[in-house]
């Protein structure tokens, strides 16, 4: 029986009760006639870097040490002739390679920050000075492609005070999208009271705080010292989920309860640890002397948002979505570190609502990060 057979078949009831529910099919999934190509798609957490930054982290690199940094550091910024791996070069094309690649997987913008660990490891003046360099070239290559790229403002968290001023400077001044920062600065957190002031500037300027990851601080260093853990493949993750609980269990959120702060990989598996954060930072927090207002999943739900960065696990972001919700999850690649083609289809293909696809794929970073569509 062919296709016109069958159709002559059905009654005009059937045919009206086949095509009520491919309507109902439609409600429910969104456009149901969408291509993958037109999904738009705002990525999230992408890195760039700076020819200036390059130098100062292989001097760096070459001035040795014990941080737990300096080994990914070394590949990418001081490789022996002919080992280097690509990171570098596309970390410094922001105008050729990076957009045909954008271009080739349908990805419309780039929010951009300087790589990790941003300007972290370098003394307070020099940190200070290249965080101002990078981000001048940052709004100079939002200029030149207006409709592609988004940024994040660098600041150095080693001198609280001029991080400041660079950080009012780049929201009102460059008209950036939010702030990033590598987790510790010499091992200390933005949760002790030196750094209030730069949660107080994020919070007024009403500006995301984008906590990536670097390597975990020396204080916890020594077991992530074998197996390469110290990397992504652990330790970051471990580092940067750290600083978050920090934030939450100190109670700075309830000083500064509008910050905004955003964290990569999936939250750094923390909407997974919910639960058991709730059943004990109570008894925690009592123990130690302290109060805080609200429990840690209820600052997360208030004051977190999580990106897709590095994980493309389609059950790991249904339980995100299911957990925390559809509005507090943002797509990422982590260009150049992840490649964009899995990302995208991941995106695209991933089971959930086509109302959550596109609240995931670019209108939740238009909202967060003030994104307008710029010509
Ligand atoms: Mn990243």
């Amino acid at each position: 029986m062919d296709r016109r057979t069958a159709l002559a078949g059905l009654s005009s009831l059937s045919i009206g009760a086949a095509l009520g529910s491919l309507g109902d099919a439609r409600a429910a999934h969104g456009s149901a006639d969408r291509t993958p190509g037109k999904l738009r798609k705002l990525a999230t957490e992408e890195a760039f870097t700076v020819p200036e930054v390059a130098e100062a982290l292989r001097r760096v690199v070459r001035a040795g040490g014990s941080n737990l940094d300096l080994p990914v550091l070394a590949t990418i910024y001081d490789a022996p002739a002919g080992t280097q791996p690509r990171f570098l070069s596309e970390l410094l094309d922001v105008d050729e390679r990076r957009i045909a690649d954008m271009d080739r997987h349908g990805v419309d913008v780039q929010v951009l920050s300087l790589t990790a660990p941003g300007v972290q490891m370098f003394d307070a003046d020099t940190a200070t000075s290249l965080a101002i360099v990078a981000n001048d070239r940052l709004a100079e290559i939002v200029r030149r492609h207006p409709a592609r790229y988004a940024a994040l403002a660098s600041f150095a968290p080693q001198d609280p005070a001029r991080a400041v001023k660079e950080m009012e400077r780049s929201i009102t001044h460059l008209k950036f999208n939010g702030f990033i920062v590598n987790s510790h600065t010499n091992s200390e957190y933005l949760d002790q009271p030196r750094y209030w002031p730069i949660l107080e500037a994020a919070e007024a300027l009403d500006a995301p705080l984008y906590i990536h990851p670097r390597a975990p601080s020396d204080g916890m260093a020594a077991p992530f010292r074998d197996y390469r853990l110290e990397g992504a493949a652990w330790g970051y993750g471990v580092e940067t989920g750290t600083h978050a609980v920090r934030l939450m269990l100190s109670g700075v959120l309830d000083r500064f309860p509008r910050l905004k702060i955003v964290l990569g990989h999936m939250g750094e598996a923390l909407p997974f640890w919910m639960w058991r954060l709730d059943f004990m930072a109570a008894p925690g927090a009592r123990a130690a002397g302290r109060t805080n207002q609200l429990k840690p999943s209820e600052y997360f739900q208030r004051n977190f948002t999580i990106t897709t960065s590095g994980v493309e696990d389609p059950l790991a972001l249904r339980y995100c979505i299911d957990k925390i919700g559809a509005d507090s999850i943002m797509w990422a690649i982590d260009y150049p570190y992840q490649p964009t083609a899995p990302a995208v289809s991941f995106i695209e293909s991933a089971p959930m609502s086509e109302a959550d696809r596109d609240r995931i794929a670019y209108k939740n970073a238009e909202r967060i990060f003030r994104v307008t569509a710029r010509a």
